[in-house]
């Protein structure tokens, strides 16, 4: 079945997404005109998933849509943001139906959750890329940026680490693991879950924060070179889900929660005199406190006997 430009974007990309009073003028014209609300500054990113790069070329439509958006939200999450708004960029080898009702369905689903409006885009023929770009709101001044970190702040991760990276190991057939553990760590993989609200809640306490895309390590890294600090974490509290614990070995679980990328949690810094706020807001969220930030550059890995561990890999890195 071959439908037109036009009409593919009507049915899949007009109707259905949540429907907001700031977007003054959505899909259709030649630019969207959107309100920003009074005294908010924009935050905005924009994350590219390219088959065979950033999901697997086998990878089903709904869990790529859901995962284009899940990675923007992610970044806003990072900011202390609240997404708003977002356009789509969109490459497929051809007109697939099926496989753009299952891309919308897993896009819908994260859009509806946290009420995002598609507000425009571009639908081009080629190998199947689908850039995002998402737009959020946050007070004046008060975004979580890297550059803030200061010596002597504790340093937290959400949720557990290394379940994205180990579940690529079990999609690509290189670790054979039990059918529960794989459907764990395949649709953390797949389906991560943005800490959208985490984030809004950290913006009054957190020195600084950043999502992990690229690992604990790196991204960690990216902290400590912009805030001119280093950091140490101890291995014993990196948070590891039963599948890590129970499946592989202890060291080869530290190695992927630390380098391995897709994670999609908060790492953030907390001044010691704002720890006891951050326990009271984050009550009923898993978040774990992995170290500290030291005026020694870099960051290193310590064992419970305080010895350093040697790692094997450092993080996901483009064109190395
Ligand atoms: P133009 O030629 O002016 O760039 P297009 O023909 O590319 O316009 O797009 C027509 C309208 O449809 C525009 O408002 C554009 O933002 C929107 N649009 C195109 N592709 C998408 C998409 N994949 N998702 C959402 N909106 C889209
Ligand atoms: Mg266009």
């Amino acid at each position: 079945m071959s439908i037109s430009e036009f009409a593919l974007i009507q049915r899949y990309f007009t109707t259905h997404f949540p429907k907001r009073d700031d977007v003054i003028l959505g899909i259709g014209d030649d630019a969207a005109l959107c309100q920003a609300p009074e005294g908010m500054q924009l935050a905005i990113s924009v994350d590219t998933l390219v088959s065979g790069v950033h999901f697997p070329i086998d990878t089903n439509a709904k869990d790529i849509g859901y995962k284009a958006l899940a990675v923007n939200l992610s970044d806003m999450a990072a900011m202390g943001a609240t997404p708003a708004w977002m356009t789509l960029a969109i490459t497929c080898p051809m007109v697939d139906t099926q496989w753009l009702t299952l891309f919308t369905q897993g896009l819908l689903e994260l859009a509806t959750r946290y009420h995002v409006g598609l507000i425009g885009g571009d639908t081009t023929c080629g190998s199947l890329a689908i850039t995002i770009q998402l737009i959020g709101f946050v007070p004046k001044s008060q975004a979580l940026c890297r550059h803030q970190a200061k010596v002597g702040d504790s340093i937290f991760v959400t949720g557990t680490l290394g379940d994205a990276g180990l579940g690529l190991a079990s999609i690509q057939k290189r670790m054979l693991l039990s059918q529960q553990a794989s459907d764990y760590v395949e649709k953390r993989l797949n389906n991560p879950t943005p800490r959208v609200e985490i984030g809004q809640m950290l913006r009054s306490i957190a020195s600084s924060a950043i999502d992990i895309s690229d690992g604990l390590l790196a991204d960690l890294g990216h902290i400590t070179v912009a805030s001119g600090v280093g950091a140490t974490i101890e291995l014993e509290k990196l948070p590891l889900s039963q599948a890590l614990m129970t499946e592989i070995p202890l060291e080869q679980a530290w190695q992927l929660a630390l380098t391995a990328g897709d994670d999609y949690e908060l790492c953030f810094t907390v001044p010691a005199e704002r720890l006891e706020l951050l326990a009271k807001f984050l009550a009923n969220e898993q978040y774990t406190c992995i170290g500290k930030i030291e005026n020694q550059t870099g960051v290193r890995c310590i064992d419970v006997k305080g010895e350093p561990f040697g790692l094997e890999y450092q993080g996901y890195q483009h064109f190395s």
